[in-house]
């Protein structure tokens, strides 16, 4: 199924100077760019995305690494894209992730990860949501999708 997600490129891949190298990986593998910019996350919106870590003791620590610096969000449109992501992107902790993989290459950490990636179709759509307006998010050609899926996988 053609799906969006959200990439979140972390203060870790700002400050590493990984923000070319991270990209350049989700654009090799053919997926297609719809949204792109740099913001400066806030205490609310960070408390709303980590919800699902409110009770750990690292629930501060988490949103204010994410703070550090500004963020570059990012949207890539796919078939499948949400698990495509994901598997480009890792297992969590840094120093467990697989090689190859983004976090498995460039990260030593748990917390320092690189990436956020959206986990499933249902928080893309919320995650997309709460980072873009709609007029931020694009259409426009794909002149090479022809050669990057074929007819029936779309
Ligand atoms: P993911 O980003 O792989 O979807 P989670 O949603 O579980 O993982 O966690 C969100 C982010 O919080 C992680 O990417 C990581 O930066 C941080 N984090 C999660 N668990 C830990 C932990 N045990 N120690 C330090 N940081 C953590």
């Amino acid at each position: 199924m053609l799906q969006r997600t959200l990439v979140i490129l972390k203060p870790s891949c700002l400050m590493r100077g990984l923000v070319g190298e991270v990209t350049r990986r989700f654009e090799q593998k053919g997926l297609h760019l719809c949204g792109m910019k740099m913001c400066q996350l806030t205490d609310a919106q960070l408390s709303e995305h980590y919800a699902h870590l409110s009770a750990k003791p690292f629930f501060q620590q988490i949103k204010d690494a994410m703070m550090v610096t500004p963020v570059i969000v990012c949207c890539y449109e796919g078939i499948d894209a949400v698990d495509v992501v994901r598997s480009l992107t890792g297992s969590t902790n840094g120093r467990k992730a697989a090689p190859g993989t983004i976090r498995g290459d460039f990260s030593m950490s748990y917390q320092e990860n690189i990436v956020h990636a959206s986990d499933s179709a249902e928080n893309a759509a919320i995650e997309l949501a709460r980072f873009f307006r709609p007029e931020e998010l694009f259409d426009y050609a794909q002149p090479l999708r022809d050669f990057t899926y074929a007819a029936d996988e779309f």
